[in-house]
């Protein structure tokens, strides 16, 4: 992980160097389009900031990226009269994350669509015990 700031493909589009069909900008965020949507109208949010994924943002600034992410999801489901959206965030390689600059995906939904990302179609079973023992690991750790 770890891509210099200065070669940022999403900083460069912050910076106009590289084009993009935008959506918002203000002091704080920029809101496009992704360019290969899984449905049409997939948004992007991000921080101008460069951070590299979620668990490197200050709290407070979260607190006001899901401010926009909200205002961002019922326009998008308004807009473009969908019927529901997924919001996803991927962090770090094995989990998808190919532009090391923190981004929160804004999909719109529509009934019966064959839309690629489909969480769940591959769930694992937990033994005897096992849940419990994996919520307190992680409650460790809050
Ligand atoms: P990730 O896989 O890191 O969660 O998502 C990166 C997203 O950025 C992908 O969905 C990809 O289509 C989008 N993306 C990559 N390069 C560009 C670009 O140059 N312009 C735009 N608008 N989106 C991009
Ligand atoms: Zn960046």
């Amino acid at each position: 992980m770890g891509v210099d700031m200065a070669e940022c493909i999403f900083c460069k589009i912050i910076s106009g160097q590289i084009p993009s069909a935008i959506v918002h900008s203000d002091d704080n965020f920029f809101v496009f389009l992704d360019i290969n949507p899984a449905n049409k109208g997939h948004t992007l949010v991000i921080p101008k900031k460069h951070y590299e994924t979620f668990n490197d943002m200050p709290a407070e600034e979260v607190w006001h990226l899901f401010e926009t992410v909200q205002k961002v999801s019922k326009a998008v489901e308004k807009g473009l009269r969908a019927d529901g959206y997924n919001i996803l965030i991927s962090n770090k390689r094995p989990a998808g994350q190919e532009v090391d600059h923190i981004h929160v995906h804004v999909i719109p939904r529509y009934k019966g669509d064959e839309m690629a990302v489909r969480l769940g179609w591959n769930y694992k079973k937990y033994d005897e015990g096992e849940a419990k023992a994996v919520a307190d690991r992680i409650k460790k750790n809050l």
